[in-house]
C-alpha cells in the first residue's frame, strides 16, 4: 500500500517538477546560442505623432525564433536572458541592429529600444550606446531608450546618474508602461525624462470605464506640463484612439495603427496606417 502511495505520488508530482526544470534548463541553453545562431530578428510597431497624424518612427521588438519551438514570446525569454545575464550581449545586438537599420532610412524617423534594469545596473550600458551611436552614425536625437520604472526604483542615484549620462549623448529617455508597478509620480521630476508611455491597461479600459479615461487625461496635462510627451500604448480600436487623441496624448501605438513586424513591411504598412488617422 504504502509502496502504491508513494509510486503515485511520484507519478503526479516529481515528473511535473522534473519536466518544468528540465524544460527551463533547456530553453536556457538553446537562448545561449540563439545569438550566434542568428535566431533573433527584431520586428518594427510604428508610432504616429497624433495632432499632425505622421509616422514618427518604430518601437523596435525582439523576436526569437526557437528551432523546435517556433516563435518564443519576449514575455517568456526576456526574464530568463535577464535571470542568465545574457540580455546584456542580447540587448547589445538589438541596439546594434536597430540603430543600422533605422540610419539605413531617410529623414527624420525615430527608433524606440527596450532597455532592461540588467543592462542599466551591469551592463555599460552608456559605452555601449555611445559605440553603436558610432559606429552607425545614426543622428542620437532620433534614439529612444524605454526603461521602466521598476528599474528606477531598484537604485535610485546610480541609475539617475546613468541616465544623464545617456542624456549627455543626445539620446532621449523614455518611461515605458507607465501606471503600472511601482508607479509614482514623483519619478517624472527626480529623472531626467524625455517622454512616457501611458501602459496600454489605461488605454484599453476606456472609453467604457470614467476613471480610465481620466487618468490618461491628467497624466498627458501633466506630462506637458513638466516638459515632457507623451505616447498612448495598445490603441487596438477606432473608439480609443479618438479618446487618446481628446485627452492631448503626443503619440499612439498599438494594433489599430500597426502591428510589430519586419522592417520593410512595418515601413510599407506604416504608409497606409496614417489613413485611420487623417
Ligand atoms: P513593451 O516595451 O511595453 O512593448 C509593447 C508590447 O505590447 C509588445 O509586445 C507589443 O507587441 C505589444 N502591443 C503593441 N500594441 C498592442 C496592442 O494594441 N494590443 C496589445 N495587446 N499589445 C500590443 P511584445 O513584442 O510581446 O513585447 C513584450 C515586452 O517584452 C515589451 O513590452 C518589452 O518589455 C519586452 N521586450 C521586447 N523586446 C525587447 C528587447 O529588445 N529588450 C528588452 N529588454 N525587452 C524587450
Ligand atoms: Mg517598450
Ligand atoms: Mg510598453
Ligand atoms: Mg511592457
Amino acid at each position: 500500500e504504502a509502496k502504491a502511495q508513494g509510486r503515485g505520488t511520484y507519478r503526479i508530482f516529481a515528473p511535473e517538477m522534473d519536466e518544468h526544470l528540465r524544460a527551463r534548463l533547456e530553453m536556457e541553453a538553446d537562448l545561449r546560442q540563439a545569438l550566434a545562431a542568428g535566431q533573433f530578428e527584431l520586428a518594427y510597431q510604428p508610432i504616429f505623432q497624433l495632432a499632425q497624424a505622421r509616422l514618427s518612427g518604430f518601437e523596435a521588438l525582439l523576436r526569437w525564433t526557437h528551432p523546435r519551438r517556433g516563435t518564443v514570446c519576449p514575455g517568456l525569454f526576456i526574464p530568463l536572458a535577464e535571470e542568465t545575464g545574457l540580455i546584456v550581449e542580447i540587448g547589445a545586438w538589438v541596439l546594434r541592429r536597430a540603430c543600422e537599420d533605422i540610419a539605413g532610412q531617410p529623414g527624420e524617423l525615430k527608433v524606440a529600444i527596450n532597455i532592461s534594469p540588467v543592462q542599466l545596473a551591469f551592463g555599460g550600458i552608456v559605452e555601449t550606446v555611445g559605440e553603436v551611436l558610432r559606429a552607425t552614425g545614426l543622428d542620437p536625437g532620433r534614439l529612444e531608450l524605454e526603461i521602466t520604472e521598476t528599474t528606477l526604483f531598484a537604485d535610485n542615484q546610480r541609475n539617475l546618474d546613468v541616465l544623464r549620462r545617456l542624456r549627455l549623448l543626445g539620446v532621449r529617455i523614455v518611461l515605458d508602461d507607465f501606471g503600472t508597478g511601482y508607479s509614482s509620480l514623483s519619478h517624472l521630476r527626480l529623472f531626467p525624462l524625455d517622454k512616457i508611455k501611458i501602459d496600454r491597461s489605461f488605454v484599453q479600459e476606456m472609453p467604457h470605464r470614467a476613471d480610465s479615461a481620466a487618468i490618461v487625461d491628467a497624466l498627458a496635462a501633466l506630462a506637458l506640463r513638466l516638459g515632457m510627451t507623451t505616447t498612448a500604448e495598445g490603441i487596438e480600436t477606432a473608439e480609443q484612439l479618438d479618446v487618446v487623441r481628446r485627452a492631448g496624448c503626443t503619440e499612439g501605438q498599438g494594433y489599430y495603427l500597426g502591428r510589430p513586424r519586419p522592417l520593410q513591411q512595418a515601413l510599407a504598412e506604416a504608409g497606409a496606417a496614417a489613413g485611420p488617422l487623417a
